[in-house]
């Protein structure tokens, strides 16, 4: 599919720190891991970066601006229902997703197994086919933050076009 006309690009980065005692859910998918990250929402950092790079390819500001983390609302929330809300504001302003492509940086655990689950668990929320919804992983060969497991960290580029 070549798309040719009002073309948008935006991207998403994001950070959380580690803990003990909470779940690790990525794309909505929660994996057996004795950490997760640590945040006001669950921390979901797959959807975090989506909702970023989404909200920056439509100019709509970002997520912390729309789902304030001082903001009882949005305590201990499903960063999934930020997510559809933010593909219902993309698409409220005349556009549609035409692919996404998000990279998780991080130690353990090992993403690969769970990828076609992730990526299933965002097509159905955000109403996306999953063949324009690109999930990688990486390590960052044990340097830095990452690599100690302190935190995992995401980044995501999201195309959109003008319906
Ligand atoms: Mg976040």
């Amino acid at each position: 599919r070549i798309i040719s006309m009002n073309i948008r690009v935006g991207q998403g980065y994001d950070v959380h720190r580690l803990a003990e005692g909470r779940p690790f859910i990525l794309g909505g998918l929660e994996i057996a891991h004795p950490v997760g990250p640590l945040g006001h929402s669950d921390a979901d950092l797959v959807c975090h970066v989506l909702c970023d790079a989404l909200l920056g390819a439509a100019n709509l500001g970002n997520i912390g601006y729309h789902f304030s983390d001082k903001d009882p609302r949005w305590k201990g929330v499903a960063s999934t229902l930020l997510l559809a809300r933010v593909l219902e504001m993309v698409r409220e302003n005349g556009y549609e997703v035409g692919n996404v492509d998000v990279t998780v940086v991080l130690q353990e655990p090992k993403l690969n197994p769970h990828i076609p689950a992730i990526k299933a668990s965002l097509a159905a929320v955000m109403n996306v086919a999953e063949e324009d919804i690109s999930l990688k992983a990486t390590t960052s060969e044990h340097l830095g933050f990452v690599g100690r497991q302190e935190g995992i960290a995401a980044h995501c580029v999201a195309l959109i076009y003008k319906k």
